[in-house]
């Protein structure tokens, strides 16, 4: 399958070309051509699938082949819970419309609201925005959407899961009836779908990249350890390792804060990344990050989504999630595009239970290995045994599998990678095997 077979025309395919892409990714070969049929579409897809340009790229055709009624007039909406992930699909409509006459601007809050209201009252085309800035901006008048022909809801999930169902409700209300909707959600939970049966008109469902792909394609490990010494631990395994960029995960902004300047104290450059942060300063650590002068960036699991990093080459869990589908996110953050990579979760006899309900839904037990001079004084407790998980086979899927349910992976990983499950005692150095 080509890019040109998906009705994209040549403006397109002339940016999709400097950009690189050869072909399509599963989500773009069916999202595109559902997108220009005027469908609308709710498609279960991760950050890292694709999913970005499964929508940009027909949303640029249907405004181009549809021709320019009104110039410079809001025609699409897209909706995204934070603002790296706004800056980000902004950033993609300027690389993939570079050979096109359209405007794109981004809104988000913790910035000045002046700069985007002058650039919404030049003229836009597309408008990408965080829930509650443009709320603010509507009510202030300073956005129409009377030409409104697309709304995307990207990440959907977060959206609610960050509390802006009702932000989303009250937007839906200044919007035209008759327009297209399509919703991108790493899950489709009843939530998600009570909301959907609401904006949608008899989407197409389609499904890309089950959690149990991220977890088959990336090794893991836990590293059981007591809780007081996991910040020396992360230490020695940077520098053991010799790691030059990893993206650390904590559960909570003051964890990611003293984490980080512990770390810069022991002479590791790093840097905390989250919601308590300004625009300016996140940015600052995320380039930082890119360039390598920050050697260990971390992160809470908000801020982390959508943070537009390729390919780490290992991601660790400082502390377990408590929802076990953010470690699935988590640890998509390595090993992208088919490369494998390595996750290593620091666990303390506390978080047992995390321990069982992510391997749970992963359906596997995850090898556990002792650092020298690490080994914990309380012991994290041998793992439950693995259930059968529930599956629901119904829908379209994209990437080859059947669609997943929202909490439980396919049966394909089942069974895999048990070793040391129940041999908590076991003895490894970290060596060459995490480098
Ligand atoms: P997304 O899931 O939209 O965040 O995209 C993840 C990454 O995949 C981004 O860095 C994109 O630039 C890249 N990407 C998107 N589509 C393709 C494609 N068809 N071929 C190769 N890379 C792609």
């Amino acid at each position: 399958m080509t890019f040109d077979e998906l009705g994209l025309s040549a403006p397109l395919l002339r940016a999709i070309e400097e950009k690189g892409y050869r072909q399509p990714s599963p989500i773009q070969a069916v999202a595109i051509p559902a997108v220009l049929s005027g469908r609308d579409l709710m498609a279960a897809a991760q950050t890292g699938t694709g999913k970005t340009a499964g929508f940009t790229l027909p949303i640029l055709e249907l405004l181009h082949a549809k021709g320019v009624a009104h110039p410079h007039r809001i025609r699409a909406l897209v909706l995204t819970p934070t603002r790296e992930l706004a800056a980000q699909v902004v950033e993609s409509i300027a690389t993939y419309g570079a050979h096109l006459p359209f405007k794109s601007t981004v809104v988000f809050g913790g910035v000045k609201p002046n700069p985007q209201i002058a650039a919404l009252r030049r003229g836009i085309d597309i408008l990408v925005a965080t829930p509650g800035r443009l709320l603010d901006l509507c009510q202030q008048g300073e956005v129409k959407f009377s030409d409104l022909e697309v709304l995307v809801l990207d990440e959907a999930d977060r959206m609610l899961d960050m509390g802006f169902i009702h932000d989303i409700r009250r937007i839906l209300k200044l919007l035209p009836q008759q327009r297209q909707n399509l919703m991108f959600s790493a899950t489709f939970a009843n939530e998600i779908r009570g909301l959907a049966k609401t904006i949608m008109n008899n989407p197409l469902e389609v499904s890309v990249s089950a959690p149990n792909t991220t977890a088959e394609r990336v090794k893991q490990w836990v590293y059981p350890v007591d809780k007081i010494r996991k910040s020396a631990l992360l230490r020695e395994l940077v520098v053991q390792n010799d790691w030059q960029q990893v993206l650390v995960f904590s559960r909570t902004k003051h964890g990611a804060n003293r984490l980080s300047e512990y770390l810069e104290k022991a002479g590791v450059n790093a840097s905390a990344i989250h919601g308590n942060k300004s625009q300016g300063a996140r940015t600052k650590a995320l380039s930082g990050f890119k360039s390598g002068k920050i050697r260990v960036l971390v992160a809470t699991d908000i801020a982390a989504r959508g943070l537009d990093i390729a390919q780490l080459p290992q991601v660790v869990n400082f502390d377990l999630p408590n929802v076990p589908e953010d470690y699935v996110h988590r640890i998509g953050r390595t090993g992208r595009a088919g490369a494998s990579g390595r996750a290593f979760s620091l666990v303390s006899a506390d978080e047992i239970k995390q321990l069982n309900d992510i391997e749970q839904v992963i359906q596997r037990h995850i090898t556990r290995e002792y650092v020298d001079g690490f080994e914990p004084d309380h012991e994290v407790p041998a793992s439950a045994p693995l259930r059968k998980p529930r599956t629901s086979g119904q829908g379209k899927t994209a990437g080859g599998r059947g669609r997943r349910d929202d909490k439980q992976p396919g049966p394909t990983s089942r069974g895999r990678s048990t070793e040391g499950h129940n041999r908590p005692r076991q003895k490894k150095r970290t060596g060459n095997s995490t480098r």
